[in-house]
């Protein structure tokens, strides 16, 4: 199995060298030379498996000879041990044909562990053997971060450092990525708003002499083992709801483009999906590409779905490439125009060509609100913003007999301030992080400042 790059100028890589890459050096996202297809009959035997079995069943394909598949089942097994829930991706029955995925039951309370706890195992698996280690530096405006986090503690091949803005991400976020122990883990609140820490990532990756020194690792969204990862759960629902006797379609919270694109290549694979709803809050650029061709850069309207408030989706060049039928310069053309113009138009075959699998639609920050309250009176469910925006838009894209699943992506106790301003109700956190709260924390605050962060970095990884 080789990957390509979406701009065509990048080496194909392995599974496993793609993975330690992310970013295709010519700027491209690496997407599988051929995507391998599940037959009727294997797709029917993933029925009644444990989460574990079916993700290694998914996966495998992909893999090549990256891993064994006594490694693969080694390195699936440790990823979701840490999950809550013994279905890891449960489903609840809302009404009739309407179901949400309950994707929160990981260490930090978002669908972001699904991924993050794999490829911390395969990163760990693959450094491991060939004698290597890494420092991994991501920013953060909360989930990723924490993710990240959780996933790497601990793990030998890896130090892990994490940007976040100071004073600007939810205690519970700050303390989840403060209060592991780990000498390896390092959180660091920078002096400045999220696009400040975002801005010296970047400047770190262009800062060659340091990225080779430290052996700079990202583990951004457009990595392609996290997509990977989130297409397992997609099977494990759709089975459980009849597939592959029976279609079924998914609505899914949408900012980078990462979730919902893995159900895109579940249905490539050939589960029997009819419909994949993209569903963006009032930052709605997904939706308004789908509508009307255009797909152009707004600023960004802060909102209580903050993990969805995105100016630009990374991953939705690799469903352009796709679109465009597998044309690397056009992607590349799109893409520089992008820079320059902060848009283009999406031609007539291809926006036909995403309609065919894509829908979308947008909730404002009252709908979402409003949302959070029916479902609560209703059902006794508590969604947290990002599920309502996803529940609001599914209500209106459902169609008779064709159960529709919303992706609910983060545990309600994540966001209690939203919550609680729709229901009167503060969100507990599940019992087994109760004590989040008492935990001593550990932190370093550093000025917004490329030197400065990267001689905190080569200090503390030496140490
Ligand atoms: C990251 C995130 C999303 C958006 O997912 P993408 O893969 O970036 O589209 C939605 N909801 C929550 C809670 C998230 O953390």
């Amino acid at each position: 199995m080789r990957y390509v790059s979406t701009r065509g100028k990048a080496p194909a890589l392995s599974f496993e060298e793609a993975m330690l890459t992310g970013l295709a050096r010519d700027g491209g996202l690496y997407v599988p030379e051929t995507i391998p297809t599940m037959s009727a009959a294997d797709i029917a035997a993933l029925a009644g498996l444990g989460y574990e079995d079916a993700a290694f069943r998914v996966m495998r394909p992909f893999i090549g000879d990256s891993f064994t598949d006594g490694q693969l089942n080694e390195i699936i097994a440790k990823a979701y041990a840490p999950f809550g829930h013994a279905a890891r991706a449960p489903l609840v029955q809302t009404g009739p044909n309407q179901f949400l995925l309950e994707l929160f039951h990981g260490p930090t309370l978002a669908f972001k562990d699904f991924a993050m706890q794999l490829i911390g195992q395969l990163f760990q698996a693959a450094l491991s053997r060939r004698g290597e280690r890494v420092t991994i530096v991501g920013a953060t405006s909360g989930d990723t971060g924490s993710a990240a986090i959780e996933a790497f503690r601990g793990l030998a091949a890896v130090d892990v450092f994490i940007l976040f803005p100071h004073g600007r991400v939810s205690e519970v976020q700050r303390r989840q990525m403060t209060t592991p122990s780990e000498p390896n883990v390092h959180a660091l609140a920078v002096d400045g708003d999220f696009d400040a820490c975002q801005g010296r990532l970047k400047d770190m990756f262009n800062d060659f002499d340091f990225r080779d020194g430290v052996r700079l690792a990202g583990v951004n969204s457009i990595n392609w083992a996290r997509i990977l990862a989130q297409v397992v759960y997609y099977f494990t629902a759709a089975v459980t709801l009849g597939a592959p006797h029976r279609a079924v379609s998914f609505t899914v919270p949408t900012g980078n483009f990462g979730d919902v694109f893995a159900g895109y290549i579940a249905r490539r694979m050939g589960l029997p999906i009819d419909r994949l709803v993209i569903a963006t809050n009032q930052n709605d650029i997904l939706h308004r590409a789908l509508s009307t061709g255009e797909y152009r850069q707004a600023g960004v309207a802060p909102s209580i779905s903050p993990s969805m408030d995105i100016q630009v989706a990374s991953n939705f060049e690799r469903a352009l490439y796709d679109a465009y039928g597998r044309d690397a310069n056009a992607v590349t053309q799109l893409m520089d125009e992008l820079k320059t113009n902060r848009g283009f138009t999406i031609s007539q075959g291809a926006l036909e060509a995403l309609r065919e699998v894509f829908s979308s639609g947008r909730a404002s920050e009252a709908e979402t609100k409003a949302t959070i309250a029916e479902a609560f009176h209703t059902t006794g469910e508590v969604l947290c913003p990002h599920t309502a925006v996803g529940v609001k838009v599914a209500r209106a894209a459902a169609v008779d007999e064709i159960p529709m699943v919303t992706l609910a992506t983060a545990h309600p106790a994540k966001f209690p301030d939203a919550v609680e301003a729709a229901i009167g109700l503060r969100p507990a956190l599940p019992s087994r992080m109760a004590d989040l709260y008492d935990r001593p924390e550990r932190v370093t605050r550093v000025a917004d400042d490329l030197a400065a962060i990267e001689g905190v970095i080569r200090e503390r990884r030496a140490a």
